[in-house]
């Protein structure tokens, strides 16, 4: 009999129990909370729906390759649109910049708007567009720990290739370089969130990051991002993976350098093949006792958390579209703040995402809102979170009363407020960091824990915390390469 256990039933889980069943594996998915997704949550309050986490789709081939192993069509099951201006960008001194998904329209706006030259930003983003193609897949498809790996020596050929900047460079002085306006670097820049980074430390590498959005572009999935998780809990289901909610697994079963299964439920479940989409440094410490080894992974910068605000607002703003950041005045003060001072910057970068702008009625009662206003945070758990949400409260308040000239705060008609501990709560992730360690070195990417255990056989990991990295698109590939790796042992044994 082929089986399988996975811990927890994020996004990462979901995507690697259907490639496992499909395989004919008979897979046991074990979650504490009462419901699938993880980070990716559904918030219903009053006449408003929220999406929790993730907010940005983008790659869904990624999603749709799940249902075409299956034998089914992505479309029949979660359809989605492009969405057509990817961001829109507010700026302290009143510049509104909105980013049209296309690569020449887009540069031709920073043109007009920013004085740049058109076709630097078309190169620009041809380039992360190749290196996205020669490094980024070759990077993020593959487990590159396994000893003379074929794609580890084909990732070093390709990184020779690559112009030192960067490598060795980061983001920030890349982007410097390249364009002419202060207000088109902080636009660049931004990506290094995108993995819960600073880009005055992150590698020019990063950059990649941006193909996603302008080239590739980005998408809505109808219904909202829980949508995604409702697929593939039913494509889960139809392939007879079995889950067990409310069921929060207490321990890992070794045996002689073997896993033989797991503790869940206050019972036994035996299996060869366990993996675990709980975040590496918890299932060290709290599944497997290795204090020691948990440690060690603490040697690498966590990546930023989040304050967020769920917002029910009585009133339309026709300048906002679905994706929205009112920039910081300072970028280099606030990531200093965020990376080395472990604190919340006085005047922080806000996104607001608002789903009603694409299903209007539906997300939020006629003439309202519903917004999801974010800030990034350190991955700081265990202080006063009345006064942290306070704190928040106000300086997102301010910036928004100066930046829109309106008092928002009589708009609130309905909130709820997650913190970093709120999050840590909620998925076990550590210190309420969005996408486990963070990139800000060069050597970074190449740092994260492996989808295997080198010291126990039949031990998997995937998700967010461990390679290729966090969010959506690189979760669902450590799920593909996990269930890769399975296969390839289980024909060894034969
Ligand atoms: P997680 O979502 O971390 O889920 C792990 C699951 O394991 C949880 O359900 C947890 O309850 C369960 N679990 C943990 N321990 C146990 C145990 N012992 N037993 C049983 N179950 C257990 N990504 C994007 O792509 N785009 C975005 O726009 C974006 N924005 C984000 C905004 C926010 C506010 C947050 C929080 C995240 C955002 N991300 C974004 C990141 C993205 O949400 C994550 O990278 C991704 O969802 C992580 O998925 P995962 O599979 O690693 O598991």
């Amino acid at each position: 009999e082929k089986t399988a256990i996975v811990i927890g039933a994020g996004v990462a889980s979901l995507a690697a129990a259907i490639r496992l069943a499909v395989e004919g594996y008979e897979v046991d998915v074990f979650e504490k909370n009462e419901v699938p997704g993880g980070k990716l949550g559904l918030l219903i309050r009053g006449g408003y729906r929220f999406d929790t986490g993730p907010s940005l789709f983008t790659e869904p081939a990624n999603i749709a390759a799940l249902f075409s192993l299956a034998g089914e069509s992505m479309e029949d099951h979660l359809p989605y649109e492009p969405v057509t201006v990817s961001c829109t960008y507010f700026y302290e001194d009143g510049g509104v910049l909105q980013a049209h998904r296309d690569p020449v329209l887009f540069a031709a706006t920073l043109a007009e708007q920013h004085q740049e030259n058109p076709a630097v930003v078309e190169t620009y983003l041809r380039q992360a567009g190749n290196m996205y193609d020669r490094i980024g897949k070759l990077f993020t498809e593959h487990s590159l720990h396994q000893r003379n790996s074929f794609s580890m020596r084909s990732v070093i050929r390709a990184l020779k290739t690559t112009r030192p900047a960067h490598l060795f460079g980061t983001l920030h002085q890349l982007n410097r370089k390249t364009f002419r306006n202060e207000k088109t670097v902080q636009l660049f820049n931004r990506y290094a969130t995108y993995n819960g980074s600073d880009p005055y430390s992150a590698p020019g590498m990063l950059k990649l990051i941006s193909h996603l959005e302008h080239n590739e572009g980005i998408y809505y999935p109808a219904g909202g991002m829980i949508s995604i998780v409702n697929a593939l809990y039913q494509l889960a289901l139809r392939k007879q993976v079995r889950f067990h909610f409310n069921t929060p697994v207490q321990r890992i079963i070794t045996h002689e350098g073997y896993v033989t299964g797991v503790v869940a439920g206050h019972r036994n479940h035996y299996t060869g093949n366990v993996i675990s989409n709980m975040d590496v440094f918890f299932t060290y410490k709290h599944l497997l006792g290795h204090d020691y080894k948990a440690a060690r992974l603490l040697r690498r910068q966590r990546s930023s958390s989040a304050a967020i605000f769920y917002w029910g607002i009585r009133h339309e703003f026709p300048q906002f579209g679905l994706h929205n950041v009112l920039f910081s005045g300072n970028y280099k003060a606030e990531f200093n703040c965020i990376f080395k001072q472990a604190r919340v910057y006085e005047d922080p970068t806000i996104y607001i995402n608002i789903t009603s702008k694409q299903e209007a009625g539906i997300h939020a009662p006629h003439g309202c809102e519903n917004w999801f206003v974010m800030i990034n945070v350190p991955s700081v758990t265990g202080g006063d979170r009345e006064a942290f949400r306070k704190h928040c409260r106000q300086l997102v308040i301010t910036k928004l009363n100066r930046m829109l000239q309106t008092d928002i705060e009589p708009l609130i008609e309905t909130e709820d407020f997650l913190d970093p501990d709120g999050i840590q709560d909620n998925t076990m992730s550590y210190k309420g960091a969005l996408y486990g360690s963070s990139s800000n070195s060069a050597m970074s990417a190449f740092l994260r824990h492996p989808n295997f255990s080198k010291e126990l056989a039949g031990l998997y990991f995937t998700g967010g915390s461990v390679h290729p990295g966090g969010g959506i698109p690189l979760c669902l590939k450590s799920a593909a390469i996990v269930s890769g790796l399975i296969t390839k042992a289980e024909h060894k044994k034969h």
